[in-house]
């Protein structure tokens, strides 16, 4: 289930329901935009992912790329390249793992832990942050706040949340 919690803030019940957040995602996106997904081990940032990637059609099963730092999938309606920078130490090692040069490809960037090095990713980017702090009782509920640092994540942000209450209401008219 998805939920509206406050602006810019949503509710998921369960990893389902944030899959379905990043399937609506999946449909807005356009090659060269970029999502920074940040928020503790475990709060579904992969998972989103996933959510993501199946929407735009990819069909190889994504997995964690903790240790190969970036995954590429190209099978689906746009090219996603996939990053976790947890293991990186220094923002020296992003030009190594030819971190700006996907960023230049024509494909939709998600970058996992981005948060370690803000000053390395780009200015216009859509930044969701996961969090399972706000509902400690309820181990399968996410809290999911978007934020937005230029002119084209606004109005991705914008579609996106439009889409947001649509499913949030038919999840309302399904109670
Ligand atoms: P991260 O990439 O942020 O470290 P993962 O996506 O790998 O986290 O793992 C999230 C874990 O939390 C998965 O085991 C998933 O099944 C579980 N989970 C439970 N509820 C949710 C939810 N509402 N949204 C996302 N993941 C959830
Ligand atoms: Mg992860």
């Amino acid at each position: 289930m998805i939920s509206k919690m406050q602006d810019h803030t949503w509710g998921t019940s369960c990893v389902e329901g944030t899959k379905e957040m990043a399937k609506a995602l999946a449909s807005l996106v356009e090659a060269g935009d970029c999502m920074e997904l940040s928020g503790d081990l475990g709060a579904g940032k992969t998972q989103f992912v996933q959510g993501l990637a199946a929407g735009l059609g990819v069909s190889a099963q994504v997995i964690s790329p903790t240790f190969n730092i970036l995954l590429s999938y190209i099978d689906g309606r746009i090219p996603l390249f996939h990053f976790d920078l947890y293991r990186l130490d220094d923002a020296l090692e992003l030009e190594d793992i030819g971190f700006y040069d996907v960023l230049e490809d024509e494909g939709v960037v998600c970058i996992e832990w981005g948060d370690k090095f803000p000053e390395a990713l780009p200015d216009d980017r859509l930044i969701v942050y996961l969090s399972s702090k706000s509902a400690l009782e309820d181990v399968a509920a996410r809290t999911i706040d978007i934020d937005a640092t230029g002119k084209r994540s606004r109005e991705l942000r914008a579609l996106w949340e439009e889409a947001l209450e649509k499913a949030a209401e038919r999840f309302q008219g399904l109670r």
